[in-house]
């Protein structure tokens, strides 16, 4: 029998494997448990704590989260892009899809005008679909859109944003990525939490994004940086190694497209 297209051993042999599994989890969950706590002094660039953090995620990542404000690697990542390369001015608007709370205060106070917006969450400024944005052209110098990508149509997301900013105006975009991998793992078979989970890794994802990425951000018209955490501020913000932020510029003398719906369609895969 196979539950969502998962092979299953039979009857004997998963008597025997769950007991090894018993076994070894318990193990592991006594081993975790010794590592929980590491000791290193780790500095937080979002609240400034400096001190001990601690375990997130699963299985855990040994101090992945700031015990003062919460912050994840991938939030400190971004706090040391905007300190580093954001030039962030009271004169920028920016658009901030799913905001993390942190930021929103940093960014509000430092810009001029700052709109958050989400197609789910009722505490945002607009109720946006990132694949069909009801936003003027260049409307915006700044999006912001983390770990969004793997949760829709990022062919139609991109276009969309590229639209929306002004030219020289930049998108911001973390989301899971597979460097080894050629291309994006995609397979519309995977229709359940559970077989997304299993596939994508998230029950709510919707594909496995390979380095092909950079090619379709590049192909949705923008200019591309990587902003990639090395050390020493692996070790001193407790980063995740190798993380990359995508920083997509939008070329000064792009050219205004045309109509919303004469967006231009962009090639798959
Ligand atoms: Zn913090």
């Amino acid at each position: 029998m196979a539950m969502d297209g998962i092979p299953v051993p039979d009857p004997r042999r998963a008597r025997f494997a769950r007991a090894a599994l018993k076994r070894i989890r318990q193990r592991r969950l006594r081993e975790y448990e010794a590592m929980m706590v590491t000791g290193f002094t780790r500095t937080c660039p979002i609240c400034g704590y400096i001190g001990e953090f601690a375990p997130v995620g699963e299985p855990p990542r040994l101090d992945g989260v700031c015990p003062l404000c919460r912050s994840r690697e991938r939030h400190r990542l971004f706090k040391l892009w905007i300190d580093r390369r954001g030039n962030i001015t009271k004169e920028m608007s920016v658009l901030h899809f799913a905001p993390e709370l942190a930021f929103e205060s940093i960014l509000r106070a430092r810009t001029g005008r700052y709109v958050t917006a989400d197609l789910l969450r009722a505490k945002v400024d607009l109720k946006l679909n990132i694949e069909a944005l009801e936003l003027a052209d260049r409307s915006f110098d700044l999006i912001i859109a983390h770990q969004i990508m793997e949760h829709v149509d990022h062919h139609k997301a991109l276009a969309e944003c590229f639209r929306c900013l002004t030219p020289g105006g930049r998108l911001i975009v973390t989301t899971p990525v597979i460097e080894t991998w050629e291309t994006t793992y995609v397979n519309p078979d995977m229709t359940t939490a559970r077989q997304r989970l299993l596939h994508f890794g998230q029950k709510d994802h919707s594909r496995y994004f390979g380095r092909d990425l950079k090619d379709h951000m590049r192909a949705a018209g923008f200019d591309l940086y990587e902003f990639v955490s090395v050390e020493p501020d692996v070790s001193t913000y407790a980063l995740v190694r190798g993380e990359t932020l995508y920083e997509m510029t939008k070329p000064a003398d792009a050219a205004p497209r045309p109509a919303k719906k004469a967006t231009k369609t962009m090639k798959k895969g």
